[in-house]
């Protein structure tokens, strides 16, 4: 499956990777679950934003494709705050479907 037709509703997708820590349905040693990307450039050379979920907490936030396999939850597990993963201009739309 490369795309997730429940990220659709702002009329965007949410891709896989290329990398198979960058699946959407990917799940890391730490329990954070990969959404896949809008293709957004992340803050990471070469590398997009992906969509991160915890599994432990349901916090969700933005990940470098590199850095998903290793991550660890910005909330309960210490790990750096996350990074945009939505396109600028459709931000607050964009942030409430996916903010708790
Ligand atoms: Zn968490």
């Amino acid at each position: 499956m490369s795309v997730n037709p429940t990220g659709g509703g702002a009329g965007l997708l949410l891709r896989s990777g290329e990398a198979s820590s960058t699946q959407i349905g990917y799940v890391n040693e730490n329990q954070q679950k990969c959404h896949g990307t809008f293709g957004v450039f992340g803050t990471d050379h070469n590398q997009y934003a992906y969509r991160l979920e915890c599994l432990q907490c349901g916090y969700v936030y933005g990940a470098n494709g590199s850095d998903i396999a290793a991550r660890r939850c910005p909330q309960c597990q210490g790990g750096v705050d996350g990074i945009q993963y939505w396109l600028p201009d459709i931000s607050p739309k964009a942030f409430k479907l996916t903010d708790k």
